[in-house]
């Protein structure tokens, strides 16, 4: 899906960064200009530790630049659920990333001052049934009791048109902590920042092989250039191509398609949500949802096409889900159209770690990377830096396979992934 995101169309000037040509040197090599390879890069140049950034097309133009924007703690599924399967301490563990993760972004957009609407007024998590209404609650004493969390609370159906103007839903967990910004210029300004510190980043510079060399060193081949590293990182996350099938095979990408209405009147756009919070739905086809800086509601939902005729019918239905939460938006024109692959992995958690090869990598965030990635990065780093807490209960020791990998991205084997997902989580 190439449609223009309304986030390319209302970016920040870019930083042109060159194509990689010739011979070039450095510590670590990074190969993906998302989020996750940014911070990479960011949190080693911080440490005096020289990095260079290979980024296929341009920083940002994978899902870093084109999702919700919504900045989110926690993670897929309850945070119940991970404290059954993994125990209490690597759930409190855990959620402390999740609540570090959102602090990280926010300390680094003051620091260097990025300009990308970054609004830390909390997300809203809408029941799509009144039974998903119970299980918010169950969540919500869960955090307050076993995670000390008072951050969250509890909306009821009669209560939401303080929330949301809409009959759509049966009430809705409100989080806090959570935030959302521009997405694509919060990945413009990491890249600047990483500039800035002395980093390099090539784009259109796509990673085509890799070598090792006895002494230990890793060369990385693009077609008109190579870098000679230390170490390297591996953050294609979703756009992972057949550069290391290691990684390949084990995220599934799926697909996730937004829509942005025209501006709207700031009354009515304030009337439609609130509080200015990131909002997302426990539907088994999940909605998410959020005003931006100019006055537009941005909505999102899942889809996958195999043919422009599907492409458009999504799109279309997409429309008509958004009037059906909101119908006083039917007659909204819709400005923009775009999708992008969300990155997801078998346990439905992210991993991070080193494979035997050496490679680091972190990847399959599901749709809580605007948040987790930015950590991410910075554990990879410390990784690297051998700072790291090796009790992080993220880290994975090897990567398995996914089973029905094979033809990557099969239509009919994702949606089933995809739908057996949304059941868990719903
Ligand atoms: C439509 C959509 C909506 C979403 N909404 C949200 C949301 O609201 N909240 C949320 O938390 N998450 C959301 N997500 C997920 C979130 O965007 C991702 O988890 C996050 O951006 C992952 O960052 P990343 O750096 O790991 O990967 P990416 O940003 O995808 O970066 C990977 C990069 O690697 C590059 N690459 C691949 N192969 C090579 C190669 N061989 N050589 C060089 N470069 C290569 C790609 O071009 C790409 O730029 C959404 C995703 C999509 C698509």
């Amino acid at each position: 899906m190439e449609q223009l995101s309304l986030w390319e169309a209302t970016a920040n000037k870019r930083t042109d960064f060159p194509q990689l040509e010739g011979e070039h040197f450095c510590d670590v090599v990074i190969i993906g200009g998302g989020y996750s390879g940014l911070s990479t890069s960011y949190h080693l140049q911080e440490k005096n530790c020289n990095t260079i950034v290979l980024e296929q097309n341009r920083i940002g133009s994978g899902a870093s630049g084109r999702n919700g924007g919504e900045v989110l703690t926690g993670y897929l599924g309850s945070m119940q659920e991970w404290a059954k399967k993994k125990g209490l301490e690597e759930a409190k563990q855990m959620w402390q990333m999740s609540l570090d993760s959102i602090d990280l972004i926010e300390s680094i957009i003051k620091k260097h001052e990025i300009d990308c609407a970054f609004v830390r007024n909390g997300s809203l998590y809408a029941a799509y049934k009144p039974s998903h209404l119970e299980a918010m609650k169950k969540e919500q004493e869960f955090m307050a009791k076993y995670l000390n969390y008072e951050h969250m609370h509890i909306v009821e159906k009669e209560d939401l048109q303080e929330e949301l103007n809409t009959n759509f839903y049966h009430g809705a967990s409100v989080d806090a902590k959570s935030a959302h910004f521009h997405p694509l210029n919060y990945a413009l300004g990491l890249g600047n920042a990483v500039h800035q510190m002395g980093g390099k980043i090539f784009e259109h510079s796509k990673a085509l092989r890799i070598e090792r060399k006895a002494g230990g060193k890793v060369i990385v081949l693009t077609e008109k250039g190579r870098v000679i590293a230390e170490d390297i990182v591996i953050v294609t996350n979703a756009y992972s191509g057949d550069l290391h099938d290691r990684i390949k095979r084990s995220i599934v990408p799926v697909e996730s398609i937004m829509i942005a209405t025209e501006p709207l009147p700031t009354e009515v756009l304030e009337d439609v949500i609130k509080k200015n919070r990131a909002v997302s739905d426990s539907k088994r086809l999940l909605y998410y949802f959020r005003r931006t800086a100019d006055n537009r509601l941005a909505f999102g939902g899942s889809g996958r096409a195999s043919t422009k005729r599907d492409q458009e019918n999504l799109f279309h239905n997409l429309r008509l889900g958004m009037i059906e939460v909101f119908p006083q938006l039917k007659d909204a024109k819709i400005d923009y159209e775009w999708g992008g692959k969300v990155g997801f992995t078998k346990s439905m958690l992210p991993y991070i770690g080193q494979l035997e090869d050496g490679t680091y990598f972190g990847f399959g965030y599901g749709g809580h990377g605007a948040a987790m990635a930015s950590l991410f990065g910075k554990l990879i780093a410390q990784m690297i830096l051998k700072e790291a807490d090796i009790n992080n209960p993220l880290i994975v020791k090897s990567l398995k396979p996914i089973p029905f990998h094979s033809q990557h991205a099969r239509a009919v084997g994702i949606l089933k992934f995809y739908k057996k997902l949304q059941d868990r989580i719903s």
